[in-house]
C-alpha cells in the first residue's frame, strides 16, 4: 500500500487532524494507497510556507538560468522515472498505460520548454516622451500561487501550472484533486531530490471545498490557479474576489467536431473516435459533439457505429485494453443520469448507453462507448459536459448553419472540422469562438502552443509562452535622471 503526506516548507507531514483518506483502483474498487486528508489549517500553513520564501527567501531573486537548471533536472528525473509514474496515474486513474507513457513524455517536454524560456525574458525598453529619463517594463514573479487541479490528468495538469510557475520565480501550493494524488506526490518528491529550495514547492491533499477553498481565499495567495469544472470554477472566482487575486481557469468544454461532405471520409471517423473514447471521454477537450454535414450523415453514422463496437475495454494495465473504466461511481452515476434524459429529450441511442456485460468488468466504474443521433442543439446531452464515452451526432446543411451552431453553447475551449476546401478552412477557422481550432485533426496540444477557453471555457492561457507570462505581474520602471524642480508650488 502506497502512503503520501503533505510536504509543506521541505518537510513531509500528515495531516493536522490526523485524518486520512484511501485511494482506489477506478479499475476494480481495490484500495491501492492511505493519504493525509488535510483540511483548511494544512492548506494555510503551506500559504505561509510558501509566503515566507517569497517574501524572505532567495528564491524569486535567483537567477532565472539557475531556475531553469533545476526544472531542467526536474524534467530528466521525470524521464528516469517515467515508468513508475506512468503506472501510477493509470492505478489511479484507469487510463491505459500507453496513455499514462505519453502523458509522462509531455511532462517531461514541459519542464524542458519552461527550463529553457525561464531565462529568455529581458524585458523591454520603452521610448520614454521625456529627456534625461529611461523608462523600462520588467516582468515580475506573481508571488504565492495556489494550484488546484482535477483527476483526468492528474500530473499533466498540474505541471501545466507547475513548471512555468517555478520558471517565473513563484512559490507554489499544489492541490491535487482528492481522487488521484499519487502521482502529484511523486513530482514532489521528484523536486525535492532535484533541489528546490525548503517553502517553494508546498503539495497539500485533501477535499476541494476545504483545502481548495483556502487557497482561494486566503490573502496571502496572490494566483490561484484552477482547472476543474464550470461550477467550481466560479465558486473559486467569487472566493478569489474578496482578495483581488488574479484568477487563472481552465474549465470544461464541449467540443464540436464538424465534418463536411468533402472531407476525407475514412480519416475523419478515425478522428471522431480518439476525439472521444480517448481516457473514456474524461477529456475537457472531447470532441464528444459531433456535427455532420447531410451527404455524408448516414454512411459516417453507421461506419461510426460499426467501429465503435469493436472497442476493448478492460484494465488499463492490460495490454490491448483500448479503454478503462470512469474515475468512480458518482462519476458513471452522472453519465447514466444524462443518457437517461437524452432519451427522454428524444435523441436516438444507435449504440451503448449501458454497462458492459462482462463479468470481470462488474467491479469497476465501466461504461460502453454511447452513440446518439437525431440530436438538436436545444438539447442539453448536447448543450452540457456529459465527460464520458458518449458522443451526439447533429445533422447540418450548411456552412454559415453549422458555425451558428457550434457556437451556440456557453462554452469555447477547442473545435475540429473536417474539409478539403482551402478557403473554407480560413473561413472557419475564423468564424469558430474557440480557444483552439483544428482543421483536419482533432485533440492534438503541445507545450509551445497556448490553451484555454473562450467565454465559460476559462480565463488565461496555459502552455506557451502565454502560459509563462500569466505567472508574472508586469512593473514598469521609470528613471528621471536630469531631474528639476516643478516649482507648481513655489512662491
Ligand atoms: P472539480 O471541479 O470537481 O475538481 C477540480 C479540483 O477542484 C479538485 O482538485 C477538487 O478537489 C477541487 N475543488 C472542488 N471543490 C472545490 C472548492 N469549493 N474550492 C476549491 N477547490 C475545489 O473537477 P473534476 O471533476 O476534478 O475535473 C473535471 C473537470 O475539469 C471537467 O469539467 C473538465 O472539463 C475540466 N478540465 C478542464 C481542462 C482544461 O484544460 N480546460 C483540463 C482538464 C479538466
Amino acid at each position: 500500500m502506497i502512503l503520501g503526506n503533505h510536504y509543506i516548507d521541505g518537510r513531509w507531514q500528515a495531516a493536522a487532524s490526523g485524518r486520512e483518506r484511501t485511494v482506489t483502483n477506478p479499475c476494480d474498487g481495490a484500495a491501492i494507497a492511505r493519504v493525509a486528508e488535510g483540511g483548511r489549517e494544512d492548506a494555510a500553513s503551506a500559504v505561509t510556507a510558501a509566503r515566507r520564501c517569497f517574501d524572505r527567501g532567495d528564491w524569486p531573486r535567483t537567477p532565472a538560468l539557475e531556475r531553469g537548471r533545476l526544472l531542467d533536472r526536474l524534467a530528466g528525473l521525470v524521464e528516469r522515472d517515467r515508468e513508475e509514474l506512468a503506472r501510477l496515474e493509470t492505478l489511479d486513474t484507469g487510463k491505459t498505460l500507453t496513455e499514462s507513457r505519453w502523458d509522462m513524455d509531455d511532462i517531461a517536454g514541459i519542464f524542458r520548454y519552461y527550463a529553457g524560456l525561464a531565462d529568455k525574458e529581458g524585458g523591454e525598453v520603452l521610448a520614454s516622451p521625456h529627456p534625461g529619463t529611461t523608462s523600462r517594463v520588467v516582468r515580475e514573479p506573481v508571488g504565492v500561487c495556489g494550484q488546484i487541479s482535477p483527476w483526468n490528468y492528474p500530473l499533466l495538469q498540474a505541471s501545466w501550472k507547475m513548471a512555468p510557475a517555478l520558471a517565473a520565480g513563484c512559490t507554489i501550493v499544489m492541490k491535487p484533486s482528492e481522487i488521484t494524488p499519487l502521482t502529484t506526490l511523486k513530482i514532489t518528491a521528484l523536486a525535492e531530490e532535484a533541489g528546490f529550495p525548503p517553502g517553494v514547492v508546498n503539495t497539500v491533499l485533501g477535499p476541494g471545498p476545504e483545502v481548495g477553498a483556502e487557497l482561494a481565499q486566503n490573502p496571502d495567495v496572490d494566483l490561484i490557479s484552477f482547472t476543474g469544472g464550470i461550477a467550481t470554477g466560479k465558486g473559486i472566482m467569487r472566493a478569489a474576489a474578496d482578495s483581488v487575486k488574479r484568477v487563472a481557469l481552465e474549465l470544461g468544454g464541449k467540443n464540436p467536431n464538424i465534418v463536411f461532405d468533402d472531407a476525407d471520409f475514412d480519416l475523419a471517423v478515425d478522428y471522431a473516435l480518439n476525439g472521444v473514447f480517448f481516457h473514456a471521454g474524461q477529456i475537457c477537450s472531447a470532441g464528444a459533439r459531433l456535427l455532420v454535414q447531410d451527404g455524408v450523415h448516414d454512411r459516417f453514422v453507421a461506419t461510426l457505429r460499426d467501429r465503435m463496437k469493436r472497442i476493448v475495454l478492460g484494465s488499463g494495465l492490460d495490454e490491448g485494453t483500448q479503454m478503462g473504466p470512469l474515475i468512480s461511481a458518482a462519476h458513471r452515476d452522472k453519465v447514466e443520469h444524462y443518457v437517461a434524459l437524452a432519451r427522454e429529450e428524444g435523441a436516438r441511442l444507435v449504440l451503448g448507453g449501458a454497462r458492459p456485460d462482462n463479468p470481470h468488468l462488474q467491479a469497476g466504474f465501466f461504461y460502453r462507448p454511447t452513440l446518439f443521433t437525431a440530436c438538436e442543439s436545444t438539447m442539453r446531452i448536447v448543450q452540457e459536459e456529459v465527460f464520458g464515452p458518449v458522443v451526439t451526432v447533429e445533422r447540418f446543411q450548411s456552412e454559415a448553419e453549422v458555425i451558428a451552431l457550434a457556437n451556440g453553447t456557453i462554452y469555447g475551449l477547442a473545435a475540429g472540422f473536417w474539409t478539403r476546401d482551402p478557403d473554407r478552412m480560413e473561413r472557419m477557422a475564423g468564424a469558430l469562438r474557440f480557444g483552439t481550432v483544428w482543421i483536419n485533426d482533432f485533440n492534438v496540444y503541445f507545450v509551445q502552443a497556448p490553451w484555454g477557453g473562450f467565454k465559460q471555457s476559462g480565463i488565461g492561457r496555459e502552455l506557451g509562452r502565454q502560459g509563462l507570462e500569466e505567472y508574472t505581474e508586469v512593473k514598469h520602471i521609470y528613471h528621471n535622471y536630469e531631474t528639476r524642480a516643478v516649482n507648481w508650488f513655489g512662491v
